[in-house]
């Protein structure tokens, strides 16, 4: 099968879009593009940086010699494998107040469209459907409550050693949510085409099932 297709998957912080994305891009046989990974990216170097994200020319100088890719699976900002510095809670804010940037965007949104142009990939994000690969052949939106998607955020970051209550974890979600549906440029939304996946309450293997229907 040669033909070359997308899939877009967008939704909430915690949806679970990344497990659901990386397996289904395995079933497939396909490269699998995780965007948030990308906005954590510039957030972690405007933090190493110091970077006054106010201070525009300042910021395009530091986007203009950013480099951002995908090699099997791993995130590499400016050569380096940056998987893990980039998946703290600090990290998440950090994105998240980066991602309502417009040269940020710009930036990211060209790389990830040269990213979908090539071959077949499965994306995810907040604006993949309606925005970056707005004629995705297939779009999914992922859904879940706010509580369950902070609790399995809790989960992740107490098994990665940090120090959180669910509390925290549940606030910052929300916190993001606002941030990510109400910003100006490309906030959070269904796209009209897309079809909404609720995960409340379901196991892994039920969710990409869910998402394998509808791709075939
Ligand atoms: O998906 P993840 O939680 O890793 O994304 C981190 C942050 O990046 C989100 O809170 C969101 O603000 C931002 N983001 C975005 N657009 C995307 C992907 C992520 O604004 N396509």
């Amino acid at each position: 099968m040669n033909e070359v297709f997308r899939v877009a998957i967008d939704g909430p912080s915690g949806a679970g879009k990344s497990t659901i994305a990386k397996a289904v891009a395995k079933k497939l046989g396909i490269d699998y593009i995780d965007t948030g990974a990308m906005y954590r990216a510039v957030g972690y170097k405007v933090k190493q940086e110091g970077v006054d994200v106010e201070d525009t020319a300042a910021l395009q100088a530091m986007l203009d010699s950013t480099d951002i890719d995908f090699v099997k699976g791993d995130i590499i900002l400016d050569g380096q494998i940056v998987n893990d510095v980039i998946r703290t809670s600090e990290m998440s804010q950090m994105a998240s107040k980066c991602s309502a940037i417009p040269a940020v965007r710009e930036k990211l949104v060209e790389i990830q469209r040269g990213m979908g142009s090539r071959k077949s990939v499965i994306m995810d994000g907040r604006d993949i459907g309606t925005n970056v690969l707005k004629d995705a052949e297939y779009k999914i939106f992922l859904t879940a409550s706010a509580e369950e998607r902070a609790q399995r955020r809790h989960k992740e970051l107490l098994e990665k050693g940090e120090a959180i209550t669910f509390e925290e974890v549940l606030r910052d979600i929300e916190q993001r949510d606002h941030n990510d549906m109400t910003r100006k440029l490309n906030p959070l939304r269904k796209a009209d085409d897309a079809v909404e996946v609720d995960t409340t309450g379901l196991g892994i293997d039920q969710v990409i099932e869910a998402v394998l229907k509808e791709i075939k």
